[in-house]
């Protein structure tokens, strides 16, 4: 092949995207949308990520995130819909949570009155401490409701620049003022505070939320995110019709009615910064595209192999602050409709021993789909996801029977946690797939299956968090739950709508509309062929 050839085969583009996780879409969808032409290039053969879904046996299983948030009307996940002009996913509310502890079940309700009553009325046990509880949960609603309204107004932390000073400032209110005190306590600070430490249940209970909202216990996880953390049920959680695929085309119609180009089984092998600025992006299967700029939708763990530059000086203590994430176990179970009530409430936690380690089936949140969801299983049917946090490690290192041992090990863990809820489960399942660390390496590409997020503590959220551009390349973003605001699809969406900002200089979402109207999404636009650089529309 000839140099010309090689030459021809070059992509040019405004924005390169890699990866099509939440994160990765949102900013994609949001820089096409606002003239620049972007290519989006995903490693599997479907867009989403740890967000993403699969096909199996007739069911389509969601691959990892099950619920979603940001879908209320100040959402991050609507008002990037509203900017691109695309109708947002169908959802259902979840209205009640129940979390089956070994002695109790807690009903965790959308409903404000109920939830009050509840988590007083089950952990409390004389009246002296009823009045700690509720002072402990009215601070944790005041100071959650704080962080959904700044959350919607696109925060941007860590501070690197001035950009991030004044996008800061309109965050700035009397609330905010109000929980500013507790910047650096943790969770576990304010239960001292209330003299609540030493309620083992309420402990065990506030730990099983947290270590899935924020991935870290009370005595670890920050106040302000864990408050936030604790709230997402009373806040609103939702499932979206048809489960996460339905989401996840959505960003990609949208994406593609804007002439975006998607290339999917483009796994990005280098990134190499070049001499005159830019960078050029080689894939597994001899794509070549060249780009001004770059948006990373990457695990920071992921980013030293694939870049051409020595970034071991900046990316030092990044990584150290990253740490070693946490592994998911999954199961995905395909089962009959009659082994569970059509009035169940869609998701579940269980804890099986109080005073044990949460992770490898000890602790986990079960997730069905709705009874009449023939997207997602055929009739007479349901998907049931189950899930449990496990280390990482240990996975990679075991020979293959060890590894299987262990699987069958957490499944059979996982299981006795389900029949908690749904006692004849197990006459019911036609379908059972395990995944592992390994699986999620497989599939989403992560270090070591690292996943959902950082394990978040004082010193790497927020004000130290990781930013998008402490890679320090030239026009390069790293997006993500790696980066802040960490995990989950809201956070990870406003990553990348944080690197949309950096680029095209915007303030919010809601800005003045485009100077063309999004054409309909069901229109199935031909995605315009990438070319030179468009004129940009101002800022
Ligand atoms: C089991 C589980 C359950 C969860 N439950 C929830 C939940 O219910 N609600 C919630 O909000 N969050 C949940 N989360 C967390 C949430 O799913 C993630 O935080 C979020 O989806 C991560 O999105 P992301 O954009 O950071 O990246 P990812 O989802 O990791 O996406 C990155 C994308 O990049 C692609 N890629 C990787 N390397 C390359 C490469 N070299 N070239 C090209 N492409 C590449 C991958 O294939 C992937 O599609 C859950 C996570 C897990 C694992």
């Amino acid at each position: 092949m000839g140099a010309q050839d090689v030459a021809k085969k070059i992509l040019e583009c405004d924005v390169a995207v890699i990866g099509a996780g939440v994160a990765g879409l949102t900013a994609a969808a949001l820089l096409q949308r606002d003239g620049y032409q972007t290519l989006l290039l995903e490693a599997h053969d479907k867009a989403g990520g740890c967000a993403g879904y699969f096909f199996h046996k007739g069911y389509n299983f969601d691959a990892g995130a099950t619920v979603l948030m940001g879908l209320d009307r100040a959402g991050l996940h609507t008002q990037t819909f509203e900017r691109l002009g695309a109708p947002l996913p169908e959802s259902a509310l979840i209205r009640r949570v129940p979390a089956r502890l070994p002695d109790r079940t807690v009903n965790i309700d959308h409903d404000q009155a109920a939830w009050a009553r509840e988590r007083v009325e089950r952990f409390a046990r004389d009246a002296a401490e009823a009045e700690r509880l509720r002072a402990f949960w009215r601070l944790i609603d005041r100071t959650a409701d704080v962080m959904w309204a700044a959350t919607a107004k696109l925060p941007s932390l860590p501070l690197r620049g001035w950009r991030d000073i004044a996008a800061n400032l309109r965050l700035v209110s009397p609330g905010f003022a109000g929980v500013a005190p507790y910047l650096f306590s943790t969770i576990g600070d304010a239960l001292r505070r209330h003299q609540l430490h030493e309620n083992a249940p309420l402990r065990a209970f506030l730990d099983g939320l947290l270590l899935i909202t924020a991935q870290e216990t009370a005595d670890r996880a920050p106040f302000l995110n864990g408050a936030a953390g604790l709230d997402i049920y009373r806040h609103g959680i939702r499932r979206a019709r048809g489960g996460m695929k339905a989401f996840i085309k959505a960003h990609v119609e949208a994406f593609r009615a804007w002439g975006g180009v998607l290339k999917l089984r483009q796994r990005v092998t280098r990134i190499a910064p070049q001499r005159g600025g830019g960078y050029l992006i080689e894939t597994e299967r001899g794509l070549i595209a060249r780009a001004p700029r770059v948006v990373a939708n990457l695990p920071i763990w992921n980013l030293p192999g694939l870049v051409e530059a020595d970034l071991s000086a900046r990316l030092a203590r990044p990584l150290e602050k990253a740490g070693t994430g946490w592994g998911a176990f999954t199961l995905y179970l395909g089962v009959r409709a009659e082994v569970i009530p059509d009035d169940a409430p869609l998701n579940h936690q269980v804890l099986l021993r109080y005073g044990e380690s949460f992770a490898d089936g000890n602790s986990a949140f079960l997730s069905l789909s709705e009874p009449d969801d023939r997207a997602s299983a055929p009739p007479g049917r349901r998907t049931l996801n189950v899930s449990t946090h496990t280390e990482v490690d240990g996975w990679w290192r075991a020979s293959p029977e060890a590894y299987a041992a262990r699987r069958a090990e957490v499944t059979e863990r996982l299981l006795t946690a389900v029949e908690r809820v749904f006692p004849n489960i197990r006459d019911g399942i036609e379908c059972l797939l395990p995944g592992t660390p390994v699986t999620f390496a497989r599939y989403t590409g992560r270090a070591r299956g690292m996943v959902g997020g950082l394990r978040t503590t004082l010193w790497n959220s927020n004000l130290f968090g990781i930013g998008a551009r402490d890679a320090g390349l030239p026009n390069f973003w790293l997006v993500g739950d790696t980066v802040f605001p960490g995990q989950g699809t809201p956070a990870c969406a406003l990553s990348g709508i944080n690197a949309w900002r950096d680029i095209t200089g915007h303030w919010a979402l809601q800005s003045p509309p485009a100077r063309e109207r999004a054409p309909a999404v069901k229109s199935a636009v031909k995605p315009a062929p990438l070319k030179p650089p468009l004129a940009r529309p101002a800022p």
